[in-house]
């Protein structure tokens, strides 16, 4: 064999052997088959100027020593196709028999269960929902709710004010107002909400609570409605045997005023822990609507008359879920919430 074409197979052998990227491997091919600067197409490009007698031999060299580079680089190209396709399937490789990832699933908190309960049994009886802000002007907090300057519950003691004129609202009755401005007479409505007053926190008060406000406004309402109306609720939602009582109290804001009880619905009134032994359980305060509150919104005291209540929301969800502690319904303890999944 040609001794230059000897040695460019014996380099190129060389070479191939440290070759071990794709870049390389086209550098190599570059190298020795490129058509302008090719080490074997410059030995082609010599065969023209050979003697005849050694042209044909030379050709057939020069041509095997191309065919075997050709083979050896298309050999490795092979291979390192494979490699990059067996990476990239390692890489996308997705295991459908792996258990998928878990989340934890929620649910409501107790309060609102309750709420959502008692929400639907006053819309059976042809109330409707509406919600009002918690930060409110002196003018619904208390004028008018009958509530004068100099009165106590306007007291900054008992009220968390944040501002001149601006306080958190420390019961629903500011509900009233709203929907009497809001909608003209007659009118049926339920406000539940958040109110808050400065108690200092133990197992029966929270500066935060949950309060549902009543109100129905009509011609010729009387106490029997607001009476039987309670009545129809606390059967609805403690049962069908389930009496009520009221007793004497007093709100700025109706007139007569009455504190409603009913039966325990655990022992009958027998006496029990969810009654304390009374046999009797606190369902909140109501009344008639003081004729100032209606005149305080325009509606004419003496064409239209009403009845309002209040009840403790968070009241009725400890004696429901028989808690020690009213606070376990704020402090978010996962724990606690779990129960009522
Ligand atoms: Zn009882």
């Amino acid at each position: 064999m040609d001794e230059t074409l000897q040695h460019i197979k014996e380099q190129f052998l060389t070479d191939l052997a440290a070759v071990n990227t794709p870049e390389a491997l086209t550098a190599l091919r570059d190298k020795y088959l490129g058509r302008k600067a090719g080490l074997l197409a410059n030995e082609k490009k010599r065969v023209g100027g050979l003697a005849p007698e050694v042209r044909a031999a030379f050709g057939s060299q020069v041509n095997d020593i191309s065919a075997e580079v050709e083979a050896r680089l298309a050999e490795l190209n092979d291979r390192f196709a494979a490699a990059q396709e067996a990476a990239a399937l390692e890489r996308e490789k997705l295991d459908i028999s792996l258990p998928g990832t878990q989340f934890g699933r929620g649910h409501l908190h107790p309060i609102t269960l309750l709420r959502n309960r008692i929400e639907d049994v006053f819309v059976s009886m042809g109330y409707t929902v509406v919600d009002g802000p918690e930060i409110e002007t002196s003018f619904y907090n208390f004028d008018a709710l009958n509530i004068p300057p100099g009165h106590p519950a306007r007291d900054s003691a008992d009220t968390f004010y944040v501002g001149e004129d601006l306080a958190l609202r420390s019961q629903t009755s500011t509900m009233q107002i709203h929907a009497m401005q809001r909608l003209s007479p007659p009118l049926r409505v339920i406000a539940p909400g958040r109110v808050f007053r400065r108690d200092t926190p133990d197992p029966t008060h929270n500066p935060m609570f949950f309060q549902l406000e009543g109100l129905t406004i009509d011609r010729n309402i009387t106490l029997a409605d607001l009476k039987g109306t309670l009545q129809k609720f606390v059967q609805l939602m403690y049962g069908a045997n389930i009496v009520t009582r009221f007793r004497p109290s007093y709100f700025p804001f109706t007139e007569p005023s009455a504190e409603v009880d009913f039966r325990c619905y655990m022992c009958a009134g027998i006496g029990c822990r969810v009654c304390k032994g009374s046999g009797w359980v606190e369902l909140g305060g109501s009344g008639m609507v003081h004729p100032r509150v209606l005149e305080a919104v325009n509606i004419d005291p003496e064409e239209f008359q009403g009845f309002a209540f209040g009840l403790g929301i968070d009241r009725m969800a400890a004696r429901m879920y028989d808690l020690d502690d009213i606070r376990l319904l704020y402090e978010n303890d996962v724990r606690f919430l779990e129960q009522f999944a």
